[in-house]
């Protein structure tokens, strides 16, 4: 059975990156029915906190990647680090190390003056027996020399080290802390993780993690080590390029099955669909179309993404998110009238819409209560002699025996050719009229959405 797993480490929110490490490690389990873990790594407990921790789960759940059982805290297993330590040095696979810090310092030194790989191992033939008095000692691995090691990496491909290039790493610190790699080997071991995605700054890692594996006679997971993602300038993603958790994302309006869609396509690839839904994913997703190379992170791209899912959403989805939305942009609970007009509007909103707001930004002028408060442009739009033609319009409007767009239309028509002026001239203060300057889509259809009688009301507020 398959089992997949995601290891944040609680220091921040959940990033991109980390999103997307998830979602694969999501889909590979659910494309093979096995099991998605997650362990929280929070073994460094200065740079961990609850709050990471929140975040990361708000962050998977808005993300609608839910994981098989309860979360596993690596800092709570440290007894189990600790006895697997042990056991290592009882069968003779593992160390005691002595060394002070001026000794260790002493050998980097020398071996990098002879260009030689950092080891660590001056206690590794030396008789315990020798050990200084009231010094707490780590535990150092000791590695195997012979030979390489090669890692068959599902993106990477076959990646060898030649063992005599690894140090003899510390598995458990002087004060009985477990080190991260002990932590990380023995954790997936116990979690029966069979395979890993993760990225390819931890390609490194593996090697030594390799090691572990086989000192303990533990079978390794299949890796697949990701390249990283890069920002629009194709530098490594960080702070500088505006880096957001999940939910900043969600904030800005990007849907989850959009970032979803966005996120398996930066990285992953079947032919040349860009929209792929999150079943077809689940159907499709392999280790073979993981991309080698990094990617751009591009936000045209997600809007684009986005965009067709608020398209392609349930109509009662789409009401659904403007009342969530709407609180930022009037200020009273919209009523029933205006919610079936808002539900007119909405269909053609989302042809134009990228972002979850922009539905309610551009509709909200149906919830809006006159008079209207003009944002300034909008009242230089109907100044003057303007608010009178506009009460004239009203009147002209309130003899039409039809409401269809075309007529109305061609009766504002009629009614600027006999003021001598442009359509374009009259249309302006109309809208200013009407939406008081909001954002709004399509005149005509917000004239015959509103009906006659909130129109000529709208127009005749501006003279009076
Ligand atoms: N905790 C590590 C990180 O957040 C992940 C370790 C792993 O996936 O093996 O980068």
């Amino acid at each position: 059975k398959v089992v997949t797993r995601f290891a944040p480490s609680p220091t921040g929110f959940l990033h991109i990156g980390g999103a997307r490490t998830a979602l694969y490690n999501w889909l590979f389990a659910k494309r093979n029915g096995g099991d998605f873990l997650l362990r929280i790594e929070d073994t460094d407990r200065k740079r961990s906190s609850d709050e990471a921790v929140d975040a990361i789960l708000s962050g998977m759940n808005w993300l609608g990647l839910d994981h098989t059982g309860d979360v596993i805290s690596q800092f709570a297993r440290a007894d189990r680090h600790r006895q697997v330590a042990e056991d290592l040095l009882s069968a003779g696979k593992a160390y005691k190390c002595y060394a002070t810090q001026e000794e260790l310092a002493a050998l980097r030194e020398e071996s990098r003056e002879k260009g030689l790989p950092m080891r660590g191992d001056i206690w590794r033939e030396r008789d315990p027996s020798q050990a200084p008095e009231g010094v707490a000692p780590a535990i150092r691995l000791k590695m195997n020399r012979e030979g390489a090691t090669t890692i068959c990496d599902q993106v990477q491909g076959d990646v060898t080290v030649q063992n005599d290039q690894l140090d003899d790493m510390i598995i458990l610190r002087a004060d009985g802390s477990p080190t991260y790699m002990l932590s990380v080997v023995v954790d997936d071991h116990d979690m029966g993780i069979t395979h890993i995605i993760r990225g390819d700054d931890h390609l490194n890692n593996a090697f030594r993690q390799m090691q572990l594996f086989e000192a303990m006679g533990w079978d390794a997971p299949i890796f697949a080590h990701i390249p990283l993602i890069h920002g629009p300038d194709g530098k490594k993603l960080s702070k500088r390029h505006g880096a957001l958790g999940v939910d900043g994302y969600d904030e800005m309006g990007y849907l989850p099955e959009a970032m979803r869609n966005y996120l398996l396509r930066l990285g992953w690839s079947h032919g040349d669909d860009e929209l792929i839904t999150t079943d077809q994913a689940i159907a499709w997703f392999n280790m073979e179309n993981l991309g080698k190379s990094p990617s751009r992170l591009d936000f045209d791209k997600l809007d684009s993404v986005n965009a067709h899912y608020i398209q392609t959403a349930d109509s009662d989805v789409l009401i659904d998110w403007f009342k969530a939305d709407l609180a930022t942009e009037i200020e009273h609970a919209p009523t029933a009238e205006e919610l079936a007009q808002v539900k007119l509007a909405l269909s053609s909103a989302r042809e134009r819409a990228k972002k979850r707001a922009d539905l309610a930004e551009v509709t909200a002028i149906f919830c809006n209560i006159r008079p209207l408060t003009l944002t300034e442009k909008a009242a230089k739009a109907v100044a003057g002699e303007i608010a009178e033609i506009l009460s004239e319009l009203a009147s002209t409007l309130e003899n039409l025996s039809s409401w269809e767009q075309g007529d109305v239309k061609q009766s504002i028509f009629d009614f600027a050719e006999s003021k001598g002026m442009k359509m374009g001239k009259v249309m302006q203060p109309i809208r200013a009229a009407l939406t008081g300057g909001r954002p709004s889509g399509d005149l005509m259809e917000i004239m015959e959405i509103l009906g006659k009688e909130e129109c000529i009301l709208r127009l005749q507020d501006i003279a009076a």
